[in-house]
């Protein structure tokens, strides 16, 4: 099909080289001892980087994400952020961490997550204040900031039960900004939406993209790959098969890995 260009948000090339911000190097995880999901990954992002990662179902795109996230250990590689040792691997495949490095990193899953007991504003005050220590007053007015933002301030004494799915997803969003992320990890965080909901979620990573937060995105959605990306990287057995702007990667893949994968999804 055809892809729409979004002219609204500035794209930022890689060509002026990398940052150090985050390199995976030579990743690898293994499930059950068999199951190889990670093959000698490598890949860099820069700090001003919107990455959308494409690529078959069950290539690990989500465990690569939780991976970053501290979710999910490997066996070998490591990962630096800013040029520092975040993770490494080791052979029980736990893995070591650095727990002051992986509070810089947020992630929204496909599912809601958020508690169901709590109001939206105290499922955005929860963790800044047990976690971070931050005061209830500091913690609800970072709430109505992020809420105001993301439009959602008329919802922060609903329950998650009284919102549709697509505001849910857009306070699961906010929650992350609470802890002021410096990555930002999306998986497939409108999969699970109806159709007239998957914009408004959109629209407001789109506002993230304009304010120049790092993310790493992994959508089947082509059309917003296409406009949010300023890299796209296709992922099949366990590595990275193509990487480069989304025009080269939509318009003329170099692989044919990746042709093939395209052929089918657009
Ligand atoms: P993707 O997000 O690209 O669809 P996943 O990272 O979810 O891929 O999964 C990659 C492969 O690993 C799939 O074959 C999946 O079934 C398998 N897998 C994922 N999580 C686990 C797990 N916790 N234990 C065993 N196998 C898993
Ligand atoms: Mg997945």
């Amino acid at each position: 099909g055809n892809l729409s260009e979004n002219p609204g948000i500035k794209k930022v090339s890689k060509l002026s080289g990398p940052d150090n911000f985050i390199q995976f190097r030579d990743l690898h995880k293994t499930y059950s001892n068999q199951l190889v999901v990670m093959d000698g990954l490598n890949l860099d992002m820069r700090s001003d980087d919107r990455l959308v990662i494409i690529g078959p179902s069950g290539s690990g795109k989500s465990t690569l994400l939780r991976v970053i996230m501290g979710l999910e250990g490997i066996e070998r590689g490591e990962i630096r952020f800013e040029g520092q040792t975040y993770i490494s691997g080791a052979s029980n495949g736990l893995g070591n961490i650095d727990s002051e490095i992986q509070k810089k990193i947020g992630m929204v899953f496909q599912h809601y997550t958020l508690f169901p007991h709590l109001s939206v504003l105290s499922n955005l005050t929860l963790a800044p204040m047990k976690v971070r220590g931050m005061s209830r007053e500091d913690a609800t007015e970072s709430a109505r900031h992020y809420m105001r933002l993301l439009g959602l301030e008329s919802k922060l004494d609903n329950y998650p039960g009284q919102l549709s799915g697509g505001q849910k997803q857009r306070v699961a969003i906010a929650r992350a900004l609470m802890l002021q992320p410096q990555l930002m990890l999306f998986d497939e965080v409108t999969s699970a939406l109806d159709p007239e909901m998957v914009l408004e979620v959109q629209n407001v990573m789109m506002k993230l993209a304009e304010q120049k937060m790092a993310m790493l995105i992994v959508t089947h959605d082509m059309n917003f790959a296409r406009d949010i990306a300023t890299r796209v990287v296709f992922c099949a057995e366990g590595r990275v098969v193509e990487d480069g702007p989304p025009e080269q990667i939509f318009k003329c893949p170099q692989q044919p890995r990746t042709r093939e994968f395209l052929n089918k999804v657009l």
